[in-house]
């Protein structure tokens, strides 16, 4: 029978993330943060931080193994499928419990029954070109070796941090969102974007597409990749603190943990 382990790792890279590690701090509950690393200046989450890859699904049980780890909340982004799926079978090895923490998404608004939905960038690529010609990219800086094909014409790409490098003729707007839906509008109108690109992810970021809805510009909507089956999830940061103070809090019992 092995022994209760210590604290959560927060897999994270997220404001949710954030949230939940600044809740644990002050509720007591040990955690560790971890980042990818792939950002310069990461805004920094209370408690511990660990930066950088675990070295796939068996790096990461070894990591909870070694480093005693109570409970794990993944955190990340709802795009970041290779390490949702790497928590899911780390966990399973390590018999250390899961829990999914992602915001909802879009689907439930009432425009997105007009929106085309795809399952791929490429696809969104496909799409978007069969809808206009000055599309609005807001896919993220990792999308856009999927449109290089678009070299050399008019592109609207929005991103956080700047991309590695930009196709010709595109132009980049480096801006963290919330955004209002009038500047959003007007950004539309006066790049006189005939078709918006952007993924499920949810969160503070809709504005854009309640411009392109108020401007009848139509949007391709790249839908969010499965979760692995079986994996316990919530949208509520709440919730998770309570899960993981349960698991892992200073009055979480000392029995083995498991899903
Ligand atoms: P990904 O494709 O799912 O993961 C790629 C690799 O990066 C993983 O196999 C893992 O390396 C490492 N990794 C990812 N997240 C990690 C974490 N929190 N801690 C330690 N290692 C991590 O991920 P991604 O889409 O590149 O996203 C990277 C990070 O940026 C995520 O943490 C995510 O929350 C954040 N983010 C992503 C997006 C997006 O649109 N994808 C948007 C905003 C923020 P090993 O296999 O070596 O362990």
């Amino acid at each position: 029978m092995s022994a209760p382990g210590h604290g959560v790792l927060l897999l994270g890279g997220t404001a949710d993330a954030r949230r939940l590690a600044a809740s644990l701090a002050e509720a007591g509950v040990p955690v560790t943060s971890s980042l990818a690393g792939g950002v310069a200046a990461p805004a920094l989450p209370a408690g511990d931080v660990r930066i950088g890859g675990f070295g796939g699904a068996s790096g990461l049980a070894a990591y909870l193994l070694e480093a005693r780890v109570a409970a794990v909340v993944d955190a990340t982004h709802p795009f970041a499928a290779r390490i949702t799926a790497h928590a899911w079978e780390a966990c399973g090895l390590a018999g250390v419990p899961l829990l999914r923490l992602q915001r909802q998404g879009w689907a439930d608004r009432p425009d997105a029954a007009s929106w085309r939905w795809v399952d791929s960038l490429d696809a969104a690529r496909g799409a978007a070109e069969a809808l206009g010609g000055r599309p609005f990219l807001a896919t993220g800086r990792q999308s856009v070796p999927a449109f290089a094909a678009w070299a050399g014409r008019y592109v609207l790409l929005r991103v956080v941090e700047p991309p590695d490098a930009v196709p010709a003729g595109w132009e980049v707007l480096c801006a963290r969102g919330p955004f209002a839906v009038d500047d959003e509008s007007a950004l539309l109108s006066g790049r006189r974007v005939d078709v918006l690109i952007a993924k499920d992810s949810g969160g503070p970021t809709a504005a854009k597409l309640d411009a392109a809805a108020r401007l009848g510009v139509p949007v391709v909507m790249v839908a969010r990749p499965r979760l692995p089956a079986g994996v316990q999830v919530t949208d509520s940061v709440a919730d998770a603190v309570a899960w993981a103070a349960a698991k892992a809090g200073p009055a979480a019992g000392a029995a083995p943990h498991r899903r």
